[in-house]
């Protein structure tokens, strides 16, 4: 059986784990892969990757499931870097990108986590998943759930957006709305794990969704000729995409695939109706409070408590980036005026984002020249609530040339 994971590793004290059984939480935190980079280093080349299938299954050797094991899959991964001109323009930006997560299976990034948790909780024996969601990961395990032939439990919010309840119902998962937030569902998915014996699939409490979401970071090397830009917006949750982006650029450091040493500024973007990361942030600590009341409309940010806070608050700090929240009342405007400006369908979370990254422009905090690269985690149509459709009404029997203005 070929892999090329050496242990698991407990986040908050280090301590070595076994690979190849389930694992949940140790200590209350979150656990990390490790790999043999050397070997790594010795079976592969960049080279080589860029022959293989446009998926992120071309980082096989980066990814903790065995060569001779099938991953549960849709193909997911190498998603565009489209390059913004426009937008850029306006923001006064000369070179900035945006990597879009919206067209992977499920319309958001979640489908990476899922490919990779999916597939080794099914190698690993498991049969029944359960998890709570802010929205978009419900709806992707569900997918990759059903793909895979397994059960799986959903719990959400009940003003969870409509799409991601309709998502979940369609690919047949027992799916229920809760009066409380994801933290709350995340109670009932725990408590109920050892009557049940569904395995608890929630954000960094199995290791494995943070290495799908690692293939962002590891598709933006590759696709910037293996470098990294200056500075990354994200918008930040439970927070794997941010750590898993970050523990891909060590990895390629400790490969020698990177061009140049020079890492990027990790910024974190969430919505200050729910910011406890840049609470934390702002005060040094490192770990996060509860946010009290979190309400935002960018429904992946409403994560008022996260396991892995300490993981996103080094990474962030490592970096020498920040993390900044976002106007609620700017995410409705700010999906309008960056899909406008270059057709791409962002999502709140990523409106959110540009928000951000307007104010460090003003601030001088990024500069003109820098490379900057937003990344959209999910697609602008699963959010009806954020942008409800009131278009102007024209009579078919009217003038119509004078109703529209003309
Ligand atoms: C889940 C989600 C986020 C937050 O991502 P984390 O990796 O949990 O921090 C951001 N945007 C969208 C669209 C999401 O679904």
């Amino acid at each position: 059986m070929k892999h090329y994971v050496t242990h698991l590793e407990a986040a908050i004290d280090g301590t070595p784990l076994p690979f190849g059984q389930l694992h949940g939480l140790h200590n209350s935190r979150p656990i990390w892969v490790r790999y043999n980079l050397p070997a790594i280093q010795k079976a592969v080349t960049p080279a080589e990757i860029a022959t293989r299938p446009p998926s992120l299954w071309r980082y096989r050797e980066l990814l903790p499931l065995p060569f001779d094991v099938e991953p549960v899959t849709f193909g997911e991964g190498m998603s565009p870097l489209l390059p913004c001109p426009r937008l850029g323009a306006s923001l006064g930006l000369r070179n900035l990108l945006v990597k879009d997560e919206s067209q992977l299976p499920t319309g958001s990034f979640k489908s990476r986590g899922m490919t990779m948790a999916v597939s080794m909780a099914k190698w690993l024996g498991v049969k029944r998943l359960a998890l709570p969601t802010a929205g978009n990961a419900g709806g992707a395990a569900a997918a990759y759930g059903a793909r895979a032939g397994m059960e799986v439990f959903v719990f959400m919010p009940e003003d969870t957006p409509s799409v991601n309840q309709m998502e979940v119902m369609q690919f047949g998962a027992k799916a229920y709305r809760v009066n409380g937030l994801i933290n709350d569902c995340g109670k009932i998915v725990g408590s109920l794990k050892d009557t049940t014996g569904w395995f608890d699939l929630s954000t960094l409490k199995e290791p494995y969704r943070i290495e799908g979401k690692k293939t962002m970071g590891l598709e933006l090397a590759e696709q910037l000729g293996w470098k990294l830009p200056d500075v990354i917006l994200y918008p930040t949750g439970g927070g794997t995409g941010l750590i898993g982006m970050w523990k891909a650029f060590a990895e390629l450091k400790e490969l020698g695939w990177l061009k140049s040493d020079m890492m990027p500024r990790l910024v974190s973007c969430q919505a200050e109706g729910c910011a406890p990361i840049v609470a934390a942030f702002d005060k040094g600590e490192r770990f996060a409070e509860l946010f009290p009341n979190a309400r935002t409309v960018a429904s992946g940010l409403r994560v008022p408590a996260a396991v892995g806070d300490f993981m996103m608050l080094d990474a962030i700090r490592e970096s020498g980036g920040r993390a900044v929240a976002g106007k609620e009342d700017a995410i409705a405007p700010w999906m309008i005026r960056s899909g406008s400006a270059e057709g791409i369908s962002i999502c709140p979370e990523t409106a959110v984002c540009f928000d951000v990254l307007e104010r460090l422009v003003l601030e001088g905090w990024v500069g003109k020249n820098e490379q900057v690269v937003v990344f959209n985690t999910g697609a602008a149509q699963k959010y009806i609530e954020a942008l409800p459709p009131n278009l102007p009404r024209v009579d078919k029997d009217g003038d119509v040339l004078k109703q529209i203005g003309w």
